[in-house]
């Protein structure tokens, strides 16, 4: 199979660029090593909607985030990504903490964020009454917001799917060739050709940096695990509560979930496995010692479940993101901490970069709609609550899953959608099922059947014609 541009992972990063790219007039393929796309750092984050008010100034990450914030909340509109606008408030628990507020104040204005307000501490109990007692002062944020990084995922890789691009699972690199006029990617699924590769495979993009005859930077996987409390818990908190920011990152926070949840995370720690998703007995200490702080009352709530992502951390203090023009290659690298806010930022970025090597885009005139996908999100309509749905079609009416009210509908129509999920995983990102208390105890053996039944077969990546 022959491309015009390859993109490799299928995270956030990579759909969002594989969406961009198939809005012009040439054949795009989207590589992921795995079964499904969303199925790696994207799929485990705090998946907050950052203003970007407390980056670097000056800095491409900034640059990225405060733009990526205006794309996705556009995109969400029109595509039915779920939402809250909660806000966030940034709280100083001691002197130095209070004597740093006007620094992250005069950081956002410098990021071009305008609407950070420094208050007293009974503005901040006001804002959140279930706070631990201490609080000094805060700093608010209004328009930092909670999203679902799941369907984010999805859409933009159903878009690039609908706009023409191949969609190629189970397809890990593993060693390239060089060609006369491009690369011969050599896969688990078989080679894949391109004129141009770009690299947005996250935690691995050092090892695809590395086939390219590049040592640039290393990749460090920077684990942070959360706990996630239960649903009676969400009316303790409405907006986020964060720590004031080190040099280690943004710090243990405080957040309800697009889900109805309350969550508490996330730690930070170097590891030099890839693959260490799994949450710690340590790391569970650390969060529980800082939620005893921040707001006792949460500790009394019952936890859900508990999950952990891995941040690809690299030597580098911003995104690295570099094209090498005598290769026809582009790496997009150390998307760390902020790549789901900033995702469609970097795709047009990485697009005015390729501009910039040379290659010629045509912006195409016959685009289809963006996708419109299912709501996960707790504060909208669901499909159990919608009559007229139900009346319509049976199926919204029987909810399988009841601690997420997920109907039989939803999962039927998730398996039918244009990127069907591979594995009950993939099934749970798309619908909630099994997401919720009983963590499928109860559901599980039916949530199965149903897949069983209704999966379909991978649709075969179909090469659009390639108009260079
Ligand atoms: C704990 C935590 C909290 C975070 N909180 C936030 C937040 O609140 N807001 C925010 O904006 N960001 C947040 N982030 C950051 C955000 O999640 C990441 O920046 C973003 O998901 C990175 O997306 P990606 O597409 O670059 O990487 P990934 O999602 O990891 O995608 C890379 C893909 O490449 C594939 N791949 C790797 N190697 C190969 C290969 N050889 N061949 C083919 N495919 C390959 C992988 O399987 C993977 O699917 C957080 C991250 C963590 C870990």
């Amino acid at each position: 199979m022959n491309y015009d541009v390859a993109v490799i992972g299928a995270g956030i990063v990579g759909s969002a660029i594989a969406r961009e790219l198939s809005g012009h007039q040439l054949s795009v393929a989207l590589l992921e090593a795995r079964d499904d796309v969303g199925d790696g750092t994207s799929k485990a984050n705090t998946a907050i909607l950052h203003t970007g008010f407390d980056a670097k100034p000056g800095t491409l990450e900034s640059a990225m985030v405060s733009r990526g914030y205006h794309l996705l909340s556009d995109y969400a509109t029109h595509t039915g990504i779920p939402i809250e606008h909660t806000g966030a408030i940034l709280v100083a628990w001691d002197g130095e903490q209070l004597a740093a507020l006007p620094g992250l104040k005069d950081k956002a204005e410098a990021n071009g964020y305008h609407r950070c307000e420094i208050v007293d501490s009974d503005a901040v109990y006001a804002a959140v009454p279930h706070l631990g007692p201490g609080a000094l002062g805060g700093l608010t944020v209004p328009d930092e917001s909670i999203i679902c990084t799941w369907t984010v995922n999805l859409a933009l890789a159903t878009d690039a799917v609908n706009r023409g691009a191949a969609l190629l699972r189970n397809h890990r690199v593993e060693s390239i060739e060089k060609t006369g006029d491009g690369t011969v990617l050599h896969t688990t699924g078989g080679p894949v050709s391109a004129r141009w590769v770009i690299n947005a495979a996250g935690l691995g993009a050092d090892v695809i940096d590395g086939l390219f005859g590049h040592s640039r930077f290393t990749v460090t996987p920077r684990r942070g695990e959360l706990i996630v409390y239960d649903k009676l818990a969400r009316p303790l908190v409405d907006k986020i509560v964060l720590p004031v920011p080190t040099s280690r990152g943004k710090g243990v926070l405080v957040s309800p979930t697009i889900y109805g949840n309350v969550m508490l995370g996330p730690t930070s720690e170097d590891l030099t496995d890839r693959t260490a998703t799994g949450t710690s007995e340590t790391g569970f200490e650390f969060l529980l010692e800082k939620g005893r702080a921040l707001m006792p009352r949460l500790l009394d709530e019952e936890v859900t479940a508990t999950y952990a992502g891995l941040r690809a951390a690299i030597d580098h203090g911003d995104y690295l993101i570099e094209a090498d023009t005598a290769q026809n290659y582009l790496l997009v690298g150390g998307i760390r901490s902020t790549g789901l806010t900033a995702g469609m930022a970097i795709a047009e970025y990485v697009r005015d970069q390729l501009v910039s090597a040379g290659l010629i885009l045509a912006p195409r005139t016959d685009l289809p709609a963006p996708p419109r996908m299912p709501n996960l999100g707790e504060a909208f309509p669901r499909p159990y609550q919608e009559a007229d749905k139900i009346a319509a079609d049976p199926a919204y009416g029987r909810i399988v899953c009841f601690c997420e009210r997920v109907t039989e509908g939803e999962m039927r129509d998730a398996c039918q959608s244009v990127i069907a999920p591979a594995a009950l995983e993939g099934l749970r990102r798309r619908t909630r099922v099994m997401n919720g208390r009983c963590q499928a105890f109860f559901c599980g053996a039916e949530v199965q059947a149903i897949f069983d039944r209704e999966r379909q077969p991978e649709r075969p990546a179909v090469l659009q014609e390639t108009t260079r």
